[in-house]
């Protein structure tokens, strides 16, 4: 059996008891049901590197100093691949964190990308556009100096305080700082507006995710369900952060799935409706007046962080990291947590909300979402041709005439109601969605088998991390390291 491996403290930091710790335990759990060669499970394990970058920007008028970080988990596969965060209680160790689960997220999909992340420790609410727009372009004149944003090395794409907006600044000042190798430059970056090479569906990725994953459980008869059920009809949701994770996800259960979505908890207290929310006006009262609280269509509980520990079938936490940890674990009620969240429920959590029989979906099956339709649309920049382009008329030339066909030999005509479904040749939206659907199914399948082989994985977050790491070690192997 092999050594489990050790992290070494950042220097600078102090020892993490959070998030960074409860990747580390998960790996390590994960690693004693896996045989690797003396050395191996150090090497996947250990962040590879962590860029810190110091650089100053003249705003109102003065200087202002920021902090970032970039950490390159894993290279067994590049270009490596991560989000980029703004927040204001951002450090290296959350960083190198988030970069290992982007490591062991695009392993356990099949994307073929090695796991980074980023982060500029700013509030983004505290500055203007325009003062956003000059900070990311530092930051991104920083970061292209270093090697780590381009096409064929790093890609980031948007993560908490981050989305098309700044995407776009990126990828333009990378084009700028390059510009005898435009080519590929708008594969620097993903998550990038439509009009600057970005791809339909991008947006909304994450929380379809979710929803693909919640139904991939729910049908396999393998698992227990939701009391029985297969379905979400009538059941109640909790969706924890309203941002652009948490908004989606509420939106595809209830709107597409029959979910009640009780409660939807923020930063400053939670609202909630026993017969549904209604996702899409609660978003626009949000975007409105900076706040979920105060919408008419359910009761507010200002400053009230208790909406998560609220009875319901299903919880998605999708804020940030811990927000289930020890102390709170056993006041969740929830029969299903869908961890849309990276590292929402912290590994001591973990072991409380199984023992009382809470099922946990785990984030780096139910949030890929994201880096799936980011890796087509690296593809689509790339490839320099919109998905579907060449065979979209081809295909509706051929349904029409299968329709023609069957009304010809039925002497019925077709039925009004599917037939402009029916004769659609693939708009890219729809081949989007049909291959995120197709990667979260089949990851479904992967993990559920693997516990169906190996019971003494016992629960999916170590199944998931046991797929993910034995497909990691095997390239690593492959290249002689
Ligand atoms: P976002 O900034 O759009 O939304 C986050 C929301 O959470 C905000 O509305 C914020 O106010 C809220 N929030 C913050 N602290 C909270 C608290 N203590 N309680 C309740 N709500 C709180 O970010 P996002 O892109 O939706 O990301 C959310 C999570 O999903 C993060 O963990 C992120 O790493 C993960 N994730 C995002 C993507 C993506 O494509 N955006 C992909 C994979 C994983």
């Amino acid at each position: 059996m092999n050594a489990i491996p050790q992290r070494d403290v950042h220097p600078g930091q102090t020892s993490s008891a959070g998030f960074l710790d409860s990747v580390d335990q998960n790996f390590r759990h994960a690693m004693t049901f896996l045989d690797l060669p003396e050395g191996l499970s150090d090497r996947i394990m250990q962040c590879n590197s962590t860029y810190t970058v110091r650089f100053g920007v003249r705003l109102r008028g003065r200087m202002f100093s920021f902090i970032g970080w970039r950490s390159v988990h894993s290279e067994h596969c590049e270009p490596v691949k991560g989000g980029i965060r703004y927040a204001s209680n951002a450090d290296a160790e959350e960083v190198e964190a988030l970069a290992a689960l982007m490591t062991l997220k695009c392993s356990l999909v099949d994307v073929p990308f090695g796991g980074s992340k980023g982060a500029l420790k700013i509030d983004p609410r505290e500055w203007t556009p325009q003062e956003l727009e000059r900070i990311t372009r530092r930051f991104t004149q920083e970061l292209n100096k270093r090697g780590l944003i381009g096409p064929g090395v790093n890609v980031p794409a948007p993560d908490i305080g981050t989305g098309e907006r700044e995407m776009a600044w990126m990828m333009d000042e990378f084009r700028r700082a390059n510009p005898t190798d435009v080519i590929n430059a708008r594969g620097c970056v993903t998550g990038k507006p439509l009009s600057k090479g970005g791809i339909a569906g991008r947006t909304e990725a994450t929380g379809r995710g979710v929803q693909f994953a919640i139904q991939s459980y729910l049908r396999d008869p393998r698992t227990a369900g939701l009391n029985g059920k297969r379905d979400l009809k009538g059941a109640a949701v909790i969706v924890q952060g309203f941002g652009n994770v948490g908004y989606h996800a509420a939106k595809f259960v209830s709107e597409e799935d029959g979910a009640r979505v009780t409660i939807v908890a923020e930063r400053d207290g939670y609202v909630t409706n026993a017969d549904g929310i209604a996702v899409e006006a609660l978003k626009q009262h949000q975007i409105k007046t900076g706040s979920i609280l105060g919408f008419e269509g359910a009761t507010s509980f200002p400053g009230d962080m208790s909406g998560i520990e609220q009875p319901c079938d299903v919880l998605i936490p999708a804020a940030m990291e811990n927000a289930i940890h020890a102390g709170n674990a056993v006041r969740i009620k929830a029969h299903l947590v869908v961890e849309a969240a990276n590292g929402p429920v912290t590994f001591d959590a973990d072991k409380v909300l199984r023992t009382r029989g809470v099922t946990i979906l785990p984030d780096l099956y139910v949030n890929a979402g994201g880096v799936v339709v980011s890796y087509f649309e690296w593809v689509k920049n790339l490839t320099h041709i919109p998905f579907g382009l060449m065979e979209r008329r081809r295909r509706e030339r051929r349904n029409q005439t299968i329709a023609t066909t069957l009304e010809r030999m039925t002497g019925k005509e077709f039925p009004a109601d599917i037939r402009d479904e029916f004769l659609e040749g693939g708009a890219e939206i729809d081949l989007v969605r049909s291959g995120l659907e197709d990667v979260m199914r089949s990851t479904w399948i992967r993990i559920a088998d693997l516990i169906e082989q190996q019971p003494e994985l016992s629960d999916y977050r170590t199944a998931a991390y046991v797929a993910s790491i034995r497909q990691i070690a095997d390239a690593y192997e492959a290249i002689g390291i």
